[in-house]
């Protein structure tokens, strides 16, 4: 019950309103360390109720008679302007029985307009670094008065190259008496300095290890020969699965426009989200695919991020995600707050390594499923190691002086199965924290 949180009763009425009965377990260890005002690291998943989590503390602080705003303060960063948006929908429903007002300044929108919203000073400001740091350095922006700063999906947002962008706000916001920090994932060295810099004596809440990862959601995979295979194993799933509105993952724009072109020429009701679409066409795809009148959305990693859409119950990944991280926040689009979901990759030859290395990275195996009508010949390796890798063929030289005709004729078939770099590229020495990261596809986004 969430009257167990020492929360101002218009916020209590304001969580009834929305239906919410049972805190989350993240609700249930944050509010009341972040009502006592202390700092928090929370490692908890996409869909976990991180953001009810920290907006209700928050917005009890600034709980008071209806007064003339003069200073923000309250600062909640987020990597996405779709994140963002979706941030501030939440901080109006629970502060819809109070004068709080929040303003929202993300790229893609009008500097001016925003300039102006800000002469009004909200209470609390919610944006992506990026442009939060250009308002600043226009003069419009004061952070000066801030008590409380959020940084949400901060690993993501160190993925994204905002690290000294977000170091900087919160230098401007010298006189903080609170930082609340969250991150789906434990993060790698850059995540634990910014907790160094930013936190003070932070009390760290583990809420979700990646391998309880969306327990509601099954997680399967197909194997395919090659993309044209992968595209049959698409329709086939597109056509027989029970679904709502589903989501499909590739890693790259070009294949993303592909598919989307095949679906299109399908008939069905789709869109595409990438790192080249303006803001008007995310806002329109998202919109759409929330009324339902688009039921599937072709998408890459950063233009995805954020996104919580009800009724999102299937999960395609055309390519295997490149990091474990990634493969938890796509999976985490579905099976969110207790729902049904289902998460299919297809894997070819090549995605075979990188699919046993996030099966590790999670502690999970994932479900082997065959599909009779468009089985195709590849049905993973003969030989697999005990880490679930494949047994590789000792790799040739192929490309040195001492390299004769015959050798190098039988390279590429040599190579076929090791097509990997030896050391896993995933997981860090303590098996935890991913090393490699994907780059941003486009910054600000
Ligand atoms: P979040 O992890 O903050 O993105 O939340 C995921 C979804 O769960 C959002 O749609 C929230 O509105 C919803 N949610 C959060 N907390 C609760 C709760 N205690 N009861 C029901 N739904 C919730």
């Amino acid at each position: 019950m969430f009257s167990q949180f020492a929360l101002h009763e218009r916020l209590l009425k304001a969580v009834a309103e929305l239906k919410f009965v049972e805190p989350t377990p993240v609700q249930v260890a944050a509010i009341p360390l972040a009502l006592q005002g202390k700092d928090l690291r929370v490692t908890a998943q996409t869909g976990s109720g991180k953001t009810a989590a920290f907006v209700l503390p928050l917005l009890n602080r600034l709980m008071g008679p209806a007064q003339v705003r003069v200073d923000i303060r309250v600062l909640i960063l987020l990597p996405t302007r779709e994140l963002a948006q979706q941030t501030l929908k939440e901080v109006e429903r629970f502060s819809q029985f109070t004068f709080i007002k929040a303003g929202l300044i993300t790229g893609g929108e009008d500097f001016k307009v925003q300039a102006a919203m800000l002469r009004k000073v909200p209470d609390i400001l919610i944006g992506t670094p990026g442009r939060l740091l250009e308002q600043l350095n226009a003069g419009n922006l004061d952070l000066k008065k801030v008590e409380v700063m959020v940084l949400d999906e901060a690993d993501r947002m160190l993925d994204m190259g905002f690290s000294e962008d977000v170091q900087r706000l919160c230098d401007e916001a010298v006189n903080r008496q609170q930082t609340l920090l969250f991150s789906a994932t434990t993060g790698g060295a850059g995540l634990r300095d910014m907790i160094g810099k930013v936190l003070k004596d932070p009390e760290h809440l583990l809420i979700n290890n990646v391998s309880e990862l969306a327990s509601g959601t099954r997680q399967q995979i197909v194997t395919a020969d090659h993309n044209v295979h992968k595209e049959q194993i698409l329709n086939w799933l597109l056509a027989n699965e029970t679904y709502q509105k589903a989501i499909i993952f590739t890693n790259t724009r070009a294949m993303a426009d592909r598919i989307y072109g095949r679906l299109v020429a399908q008939e069905y009701k789709t869109f595409v989200l990438h790192g080249e679409k303006d803001q008007k066409d995310r806002k329109l795809a998202i919109d759409r695919l929330k009324q339902g009148g688009v039921k599937i959305l072709v998408a890459t990693d950063v233009a995805a991020r954020g996104l919580d859409v009800d009724g999102l119950d299937l999960v395609i990944n055309f390519d295997m995600p490149r990091s474990g991280d990634d493969y938890v926040h796509r999976i985490g689009r579905t099976g969110r707050a207790g729902n049904e979901g289902l998460a299919i990759s297809l894997i070819c030859h090549g995605d075979w390594n990188l699919m046993s290395s996030i099966e590790r990275y999670l502690k999970q195996s994932f479900e082997r499923r065959v599909i009779k009508e468009v089985k195709g010949t590849y049905g993973g390796p003969k030989k697999v190691k005990a880490s679930g890798k494949a047994v590789g063929v000792k790799k040739k030289k192929v490309d040195g002086k001492k390299t004769d005709k015959k050798t190098a004729a039988k390279g590429p078939t040599k190579r076929k199965s090791v097509n990997r770099p030896k050391a896993d590229p995933l997981v860090s020495g303590d098996g935890m924290a991913p090393l490699k990261r994907r780059k941003p596809e486009a910054a600000g986004e």
